[in-house]
């Protein structure tokens, strides 16, 4: 579940300014509606000397409407969209089609820089694409709890049909609460069946409008370009609905979409602006690091002066790279700025040390020897569904006189990011594979979140490990 400050404080019968300071101590700046992510309810219950379980780590990547929508001075804004699907299905060429397609008026040269993100404009209404295929960066961001995509693109090549990634952003726009819109690609193709994906996506709770269900699915061609417009109209149509709105007075507030150390420039960050308008000249913060804003260049290439609400360009300025998912803010001052950064470096700090003393399964083996831990929580990823229902089933009846296991999360699919964030999140808690692997950046974020990951290919020796551990056979006695 997600918890806003507000309702924290309620919980542990704390005033709404106790919590705001200690965040505030640590370089966060929240207001009472805002959600606070797992880290900052790790070191809010380490502060207060509270047990908190996380039970969902449910995404925050929603804007903040609250405030927004009780802003009487906010206007409508374009929206910001995502576009995600199975490897192969078509992402970067749906991306290019419609950055080809698509070219805001009176760009003759176009959009010319990979940046991270553009906007295009249809029927003179501008749509803002993150560039970046895949969920990486989506999941960067939801990792940090900001929130940047109105809507979500799901990609399916009708030709393949529903596939494990397919899946994965079917719960990830399920968990989020974010509205779909199903882009059914390759039509061109003759063997594209879309009432056979349509059949399977109905299966996962993605009915079809005209199948009577709320999802729109639109054919489209990343190749020859047929249904772009089509897509576009419905990403529109969407939006209306949403009624997104921000406030171009406000002070700005943007979202990092990816950053680099340039020649010349120094640290780059391309940015999204969520609310406010964001000007050269701003002092602004993001994350650690901050600065004065030297310059915003477009997609285009452009150097411009300003930048509103869901608009994009590259900031240059910044004393360091900032991560992506980071969130820039204007401030009033270089002080003010350079404060809040110095406060982010020590809350930073903080953080990785609360990581690193996560246990890892050597050291929670030990702590079932020790009788210290009294329940092991396992994330479970298998290929298909016989094999999960029959280690769930298994792993739960596992227990001695003194641990049980509690499965926190089970599904099929490879092994992603969010699941080792879920392990990362959880005390004394395992991530375990059944013939499916992670891929090398998801091994990366394991090693930096002090994550094991057990794959295994044959159930009884995941069995096996799992009791060996319940017994402490696999450790040295105390
Ligand atoms: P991604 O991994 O989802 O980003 O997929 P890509 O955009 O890289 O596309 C994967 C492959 O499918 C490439 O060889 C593309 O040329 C091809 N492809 C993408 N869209 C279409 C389409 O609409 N029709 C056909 N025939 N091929 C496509």
């Amino acid at each position: 579940e997600d918890i806003r400050v507000y309702e924290f404080a309620e919980a542990l019968n704390r005033p709404i300014s106790d919590i705001i300071k200690v965040l505030f101590d640590l370089g966060m700046m929240m207001t009472k509606n805002d959600f606070l992510g797992n880290d900052e309810i790790e070191i809010l219950s380490e502060e207060f000397d509270v047990e908190v379980t996380i039970i969902d780590p449910k995404d925050e990547f929603t804007h903040n409407e609250e405030d927004i929508e009780e802003d009487p001075d906010a206007t409508e804004r374009a929206p910001v969209i995502t576009i995600m699907g199975h490897v192969d299905h078509g992402k970067t060429s749906l991306l290019d089609a419609i950055r080809e397609a698509k070219v805001t008026d009176g760009e003759a040269g176009g959009i010319t820089q990979h940046i991270g993100a553009y906007t295009i404009e249809q029927n003179g209404k501008a749509i803002t694409f993150i560039d970046t295929p895949g969920h990486a960066a989506f999941s960067h961001m939801r990792q940090r709890g900001t929130a940047i995509t109105d809507i979500i693109v799901i990609v399916v090549a009708a030709d393949d049909g529903v596939k494990p990634q397919t899946l994965e952003v079917i719960k990830l726009a399920k968990e989020s609460g974010v509205p779909v819109i199903v882009a059914l690609n390759k039509m061109d193709k003759e063997t594209a069946q879309p009432d056979m994906v349509k059949g399977q996506m109905a299966e996962h709770g993605m009915n079809p409008v005209d199948w009577g269900g709320d999802i729109e699915f639109i054919p489209v061609s990343a190749k020859s370009g047929m249904g772009i417009d089509d897509l576009l109209e419905n990403i529109l149509i969407t939006a209306d609905v949403l009624e997104l709105k921000a406030n171009e007075n406000a002070l700005a507030k943007a979202v990092v979409v990816e950053s680099s150390l340039e020649k010349g420039r120094g640290p780059v960050a391309t940015v999204i602006v969520q609310n406010g308008t964001l000007k050269v000249g701003d002092y602004v913060v993001c994350g650690a690091s901050y600065g004065r804003i030297k310059a915003l260049v477009n997609e285009h290439g452009k150097q411009i002066k300003f930048l509103l609400p869901s608009h994009t360009a590259v900031v240059a300025g910044l004393n360091e790279v900032p991560a992506s998912g980071e969130i820039m803010m204007t401030m009033s001052s270089d002080k003010e700025a350079k404060e809040y950064a110095l406060k982010r470096h020590e809350y930073d700090r903080h953080k990785e040390l609360s990581h690193s003393t996560k246990s890892t399964l050597e050291d929670m083996t030990s702590m079932i020897a020790e009788g210290k831990l009294k329940s092991l929580k396992v994330v479970l990823k298998t290929d298909v569904h016989g094999s999960l229902e029959a280690i769930r089933t298994s792993l739960n009846e596992l227990r001695n006189d003194e641990v049980k296991i509690n499965v926190i999360s089970a599904g099929v699919g490879g092994i992603t990011e969010n699941d080792v964030e879920l392990v990362s999140n959880s005390e004394n808690c395992v991530l375990l594979g059944f013939n499916v692997r992670p891929t090398g950046s998801v091994k990366a974020l394991a090693k930096q979140r002090n994550v094991d990951i057990r794959t295994y290919s044959i159930i009884y020796k995941l069995l096996d490990d799992i009791t060996g551990m319940l017994t402490g056979m696999m450790a040295p006695k105390f």
